[in-house]
């Protein structure tokens, strides 16, 4: 089989993301177009200067850039285009069910309330449902950067929307606002009925995991990466099939690993451990969960039967309520029957 191949079918295949940021996965186009109604910026002249502009040289700078788009978002029907393309176009990339991370208070204002914040949010995505084969399951990121008095405030806030949002996440700094003092809030948000779900061991090592598990009860681990520094958290994320949100591209980009090789994305995965593969925030990073699986295939020598497992782990480790599950397993399968990868998708 040749590469070109395995490229296509990457493409082809029905895929599942758990870990995205809905903000971070906007496209330049619908940007593009917020920019000019915003009267214009003089340093973006066409879609190119704007891919440009997010080619990202620190996290600084990457901050910096991120608060720079929010401020195009000034009214609701805004952010309903921003999520009802975005998740049009995960569609376009055959994705047929995402967990997506939204995080309303980005984008509340004096003259824009966060119920309608979230309301148009909530609207994008159930509108792109309705016109495209996809399903998404929202998840609120309450970030962690403000502190516990504040994540507690939120949880009250998104609380009333819960049919819509299935769950809660913690992103942000994971060094300086460490999980334990987020423990109310989360156990709250657990008897509420949300799913839970954390950053950890992306920034910080395997305590960030361990404090992430036993206080918050996160049911998922995103990124999880640095897990493979205490070896007794290996065991137990193995033993106990805790899903890990591996975002390969994100690590390498933030520098969480210095290059290709020091990233453990194939330990973790020969390790038995239940890893899936996401593109955390793809138009910041300028790639998506194909170029993810591309790079696994090219770089770190996954074979299609495993590109193909790692879609599975993500439909095991989702969210999604069980009969939905199965129908997922079915169409992973009626696409996989038709492919013929009998000498594992290994480039002649
Ligand atoms: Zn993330």
């Amino acid at each position: 089989m040749y590469s070109e191949d395995v490229i296509k079918i990457i493409h082809a295949m029905p895929k599942v993301e758990l870990h995205l940021h809905l903000e971070g996965a906007f496209t330049l186009e619908s940007l593009y177009e917020l920019i000019g109604k915003y009267g214009g910026d003089p340093d973006i002249q066409d879609i190119e200067d704007l891919k440009h502009k997010f080619v990202f040289t620190s996290i600084n700078h990457f901050v910096k850039i991120w608060y720079w788009k929010s401020r195009f978002y000034r009214e609701p029907a805004d952010l309903e285009d921003m999520a009802f393309s975005t998740i049009l176009n995960l569609s376009r990339k055959n994705i047929v069910y995402a967990e997506v991370f939204f995080s309303p208070w980005d984008f509340v204002k004096p003259e824009m309330s966060f119920n309608a914040v979230t309301e148009a949010m909530i609207s994008g995505v159930r509108r792109a449902e309705r016109e495209c084969p996809i399903r998404i399951g929202l998840i609120a990121d309450l970030i962690r950067n403000q502190g516990h008095q504040t994540v507690d405030k939120r949880l009250d806030e998104i609380t009333p929307y819960r049919n819509d949002v299935i769950g809660l996440g913690l992103g942000g700094s994971e060094k300086e606002y460490p999980a334990e003092w987020f423990t109310n809030a989360f156990q709250e948000g657990k008897r509420r009925g949300f799913r839970i779900v954390a950053h950890a061991g992306e920034a910080a090592g395997a305590d960030s995991i361990w404090s992430t598990l036993k206080n918050l009860q996160a049911e998922r681990i995103g990124h999880g990466v640095r897990s493979l520094e205490d070896l007794k958290l290996i065991e137990y994320l193995k033993s106990n099939q805790i899903p890990l949100e591996v975002c390969v591209n994100s690590n390498l980009k933030t520098k969480i690993f210095p290059s290709l090789n020091d990233h453990p994305v194939r330990r973790l995965f020969d390790q038995g451990l239940l890893i899936t593969i996401n593109s955390d925030d793809p138009t910041m990073f300028g790639m998506d969960l194909n170029d993810e699986f591309v790079l696994l295939f090219n770089e770190y020598k996954f074979t299609l039967p495993e590109i193909r497992l790692l879609t599975e782990n993500a439909i095991r480790a989702s969210f999604a309520e069980n009969s939905f599950k199965a129908q997922l397993i079915q169409t992973v399968e009626e696409f996989w029957d038709h492919i013929n990868y009998s000498n594992g998708g290994i480039v002649k």
